[in-house]
């Protein structure tokens, strides 16, 4: 862990949709939470005065920030700006003067994948790179090769532990509380593997669609987009061994190992759907093959998770936007009482977002005779507050702590894992938005029985 913090946070894509989204008001945060004040420069070739872009600041914070006057003041008067084409060694020259006497200087890297490369060499061309970190935005490649050669890339200019790969899910309050639940306490390790656990689902679920950003879609697709990066990651905390230390490098070692224990999938264990509209969306093909929808199902092959099956889905246009884990337990071994009971009475449930719950699922008996009902037991039920996934991730990587980060193993490891099915033309099954899918997707899952996430009755004060 590099521990001496920046001294300048350079912002290459500091016009961009991501940055006017989440990052200025990250920053905002950071500012008054952290008292931030290091320089912003942002980089871009729009042609801006720094008054421009300060107005563009001032129009993020006024829709995305937390209303707080005073920081947003604060963030316009720590930016500076420099216009000018990322294939352009002269844009680095003037980045190198803009950052004056900085020594330090951390480069936010919020751009087109195909600018990562231009980017680095330019840094490193001019010099910004000395000293320097770098954090790259997501996605990291397309598929094993490309994740490989940029990979190879940055560290050209980088050593990898100046490198902060940004998956702002591992920044969620929700996902680190999975993390703690799982390693702070001891009643769930005896019962965290093949002789309890039937089966793990995972679900990311999206109400809406791709709001506009069809082209950008059409690259990507939700097994790009979702499953290779946040999904991996939170089935990594589900599923790995304990780590010997709460340090970035005991974190993907234990990352590392469960990601080369799960075999690569195969075209049969996925299923692949698209929502009815999606091809009449801007930006998008007629006969576009890109996937909305994904079903999967992982096996893990380690003493632990041997048989167990772990399935992910992943769509747009399903009937509610949440993310949630559910960990069926097996049933006991005979049923003594309730002869039709639920098979899986017995669960966890983590609720990751909107909100954060933990649960747990049990039969009690019923007054009267001896028959039960399903209950659950809440361990955890809050509303997600605490600091932004992006103010936790930015502000670590500025202080250099990478625990939160994936390393360049990891990164290649999780895409060895999907890109057999990234080419391999399974077909795309329609469906109804509103709905939980296709009716292919229950093919993927032994029962059939996939659990559908309902809306959260509101969390307690
Ligand atoms: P945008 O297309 O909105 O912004 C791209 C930015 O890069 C702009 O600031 C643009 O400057 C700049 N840029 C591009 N090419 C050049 C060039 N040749 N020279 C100078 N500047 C250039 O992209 P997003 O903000 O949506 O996404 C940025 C990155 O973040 C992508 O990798 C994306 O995958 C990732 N991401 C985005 C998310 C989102 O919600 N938007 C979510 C998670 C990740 P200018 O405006 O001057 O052209």
């Amino acid at each position: 862990m590099t521990t001496t913090a920046a001294d300048a946070f350079v912002f290459f894509g500091a016009t961009g949709d991501l940055a006017h989204k989440k990052i200025f008001p990250a920053l905002q945060a950071m500012v008054r939470r952290d008292g931030f004040d290091l320089p912003i420069v942002g980089v871009a070739r729009s042609g801006w005065s720094l008054e421009k872009l300060r107005e563009r600041v001032r129009d993020s914070l006024a829709q995305h920030g937390d209303g707080d006057t005073e920081s947003a003041a604060r963030v316009c008067g720590l930016l500076r700006y420099v216009d000018g084409d990322y294939n352009e060694a002269g844009t680095y020259e003037r980045l190198k003067q803009a950052l004056s006497d900085a020594q330090r200087p951390i480069h936010y890297l919020a751009i087109p994948p195909s600018m990562f490369a231009p980017v680095v060499h330019g840094l490193a061309g001019a010099g910004c790179a000395q000293g320097a970190r770098v954090i790259v935005e997501k996605p990291f490649g397309r598929d094993l090769a490309s994740a490989q050669a940029l990979n190879r890339t940055l560290h050209e200019a980088f050593p990898e532990p100046a490198i902060f790969r940004i998956d702002h899910y591992l920044g969620k309050e929700a996902v680190l509380n999975l993390l703690y639940f799982r390693f702070a306490n001891s009643f769930l390790e005896p019962l965290w593997n093949r002789d309890y656990v039937a089966s793990v689902q995972i679900t990311l679920a999206e109400e809406f669609g791709v709001e506009g950003r069809g082209a950008f879609y059409e690259e990507v697709g939700a097994i790009r987009d979702v499953v290779q990066n946040h999904l991996l990651q939170v089935l990594a905390l589900l599923a790995m061994d304990a780590p010997i230390g709460p340090d970035a490098q005991s974190m993907n070692a234990a990352r590392l190992a469960l990601f080369r224990a799960i075999r690569p999938l195969d075209p049969t264990s996925v299923v692949r759907g698209q929502f009815t509209g999606y091809r009449s969306e801007r930006g998008v093909a007629a006969h576009s093959q890109v996937e909305t929808f994904a079903a999967l199902r992982l096996q893990i092959d380690t003493w632990r998770w041997a048989g167990v099956p772990f399935y992910i889905r992943t769509g747009k246009c399903l009937p509610l936007t949440t993310s949630e884990v559910r960990v069926d337990l097996k049933p006991p071994p005979l049923a003594l009482f309730d002869h039709i009971g639920p098979a899986q009475a017995n669960y966890l449930r983590f609720r990751l977002s909107p909100e954060v719950v933990i649960s747990t699922g049990a039969r009690v008996k019923r007054p009267g005779a001896m028959q039960g009902e399903s209950i659950e037991l809440v361990a955890r039920h809050q509303a997600q507050n605490g600091k932004l996934p992006y103010e936790r991730l930015l502000g670590d990587a500025i202080h250099g702590d990478d625990t939160l980060f994936t390393r360049d193993d990891c990164v290649e490891a999780a895409w060895r894992i999907v890109d057999p099915v990234l080419r391999d033309g399974t077909p795309v099954h329609p469906y109804e938005p509103g709905t939980w899918g296709p009716a292919a997707a229950r093919h993927v899952i032994a029962d059939g029985h996939w659990h559908d996430p309902v809306m959260e009755e509101s969390a307690p004060c």
